[in-house]
């Protein structure tokens, strides 16, 4: 292994021994903090971008001549909780060819090669055209108020990369996300006399048969080649109080992931016309329309990420991971929210998402990247940042 990607590695194992998930004081400020003085002391040109107190997005650049491209490698510096891991969430450790704990494969490896990728630019005394913006940010797990933030602030580029794992592939679009909550309100009243009441319960079960004869089917219809089907799901079911009284309130949580010629309005609307309809057939049906807060994002929706895929970008990241493996990559197709939709929906960079590990590691109970993945990406992320800033 040579050294200068060993450096990605001990940088991971480092990254990972600094918690940055929500139950943390100050969440992502330790770990925004070491990066910002890793970077700093190493010679790229830094600086904080202050989010929420000393909730901190980190903004690393390594400065071109002026005459090409400039690129954002962008990561987000929050974890989720440890939850009941079954290995030490903080120690970094490495065992079997892994570095182990919170983190690793989501996303501090791949934060980790961006760095080390700059700095092995920087070290061989190379200078590209085009600059190198190396973006922490804070909050993706949550409301991504760090990418948000970001966007808000100007930042722009002629291309982005956003390092979620993709098992040596990439993504050229992922769906939208939306959660929502519908409120169904009924009546209590005694088990014994439920004819005095409302139950909320069955109106629920009713307004869910309506969804799944109506809605879904259309749905299925939907079909994008780079994200699949635009897709919903009932994640939670919540009514009533005890089996003896009729249930005065049930609500149904959905998770909703969109097309990009769908928006949030369009959604909210597909299951406000159900309710519609259901309300005019039945006085005693009742039910409103949450967005959920916590998916909430300040001004910004969780919107698709769609990269063309003749964009210099797209083109790029091909080229370099075709040349790596020696084969044709996998572009993914279902994979999950990121960044990457913040950064292209509103930032109009054409963004593209690849990076170490594999997506079945990240919030597993044993979460894990391979240190050859850590090593074989500081090599591939320099390459990109070589060609597309040449
Ligand atoms: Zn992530």
């Amino acid at each position: 292994m040579d050294n200068n990607a060993y450096e990605a590695v001990k940088l991971t194992q480092e990254l990972i021994r600094i918690p940055s998930h929500k139950y943390v004081e100050n969440r992502e400020s330790n770990v925004a903090e070491f990066i910002y003085d890793y970077c700093g002391k190493r010679g790229l040109e830094v600086e904080f971008q202050e989010v929420e107190g000393l909730r901190r997005n980190v903004i690393a650049k390594l400065k071109g001549n002026g005459t090409g491209r400039n690129l954002i490698f962008n990561g987000h510096t929050d974890t989720v909780p440890p939850y009941e891991m079954t290995i030490e969430p903080f120690s970094g450790e490495i065992k079997d060819g892994y570095v182990l704990g919170r983190g690793a494969n989501d996303m501090k490896g791949a934060l980790a090669c961006m760095i080390t990728a700059m700095l092995n630019i920087k070290n061989k005394g190379k200078i590209l055209g085009g600059d190198i913006i190396f973006t922490a940010a804070v909050g993706e797990e949550e409301k991504s108020d760090g990418t948000e933030y970001l966007v808000k602030g100007g930042i722009t580029a002629d291309g982005a990369i956003v390092g979620e794992p993709a098992n040596y592939g990439y993504a050229l679009g992922h769906r939208g996300l939306e959660w929502l909550e519908i409120r169904i309100e009924g009546k209590a009243a005694h088990g014994g006399i439920p004819e005095l009441g409302i139950n909320a319960i069955s109106k629920a079960a009713k307004l869910i048969q309506k969804i799944e004869e109506e809605l879904i089917p259309k749905l299925k219809e939907r079909q994008n080649e780079w994200m699949g089907p635009s897709v919903m799901n009932f994640g939670l079911i919540k009514g009533g109080t005890q089996p003896s009284t009729v249930a005065d309130s049930c609500i149904i949580q959905i998770d909703r992931r969109y097309l990009p010629e769908e928006n949030v309005k369009s959604v909210i609307k597909e299951y406000q016309d159900i309710i519609d309809q259901l309300m005019r057939g039945d006085s005693e049906f009742k039910a409103e329309i949450i967005r959920m807060d916590s998916n909430l994002m300040e001004e910004f929706d969780h919107a698709p990420l769609i990269a063309q895929p003749d964009s210099k970008i797209a083109r790029t990241v091909y080229k370099v991971l075709k040349d790596f493996n020696k084969k044709e990559p996998n572009i993914e197709k279902r994979r999950g929210w990121t960044d990457a939709g913040v950064l292209s929906t509103y930032g109009k960079i054409p963004t593209v998402v690849t990076g170490p590990g594999d997506l079945k590691y990240s919030h597993a109970k044993d979460e894990k990247i391979p240190l050859v993945d850590l090593v074989n990406y500081v090599e591939i992320y320099t390459r990109i940042a070589e060609e597309f800033c040449k």
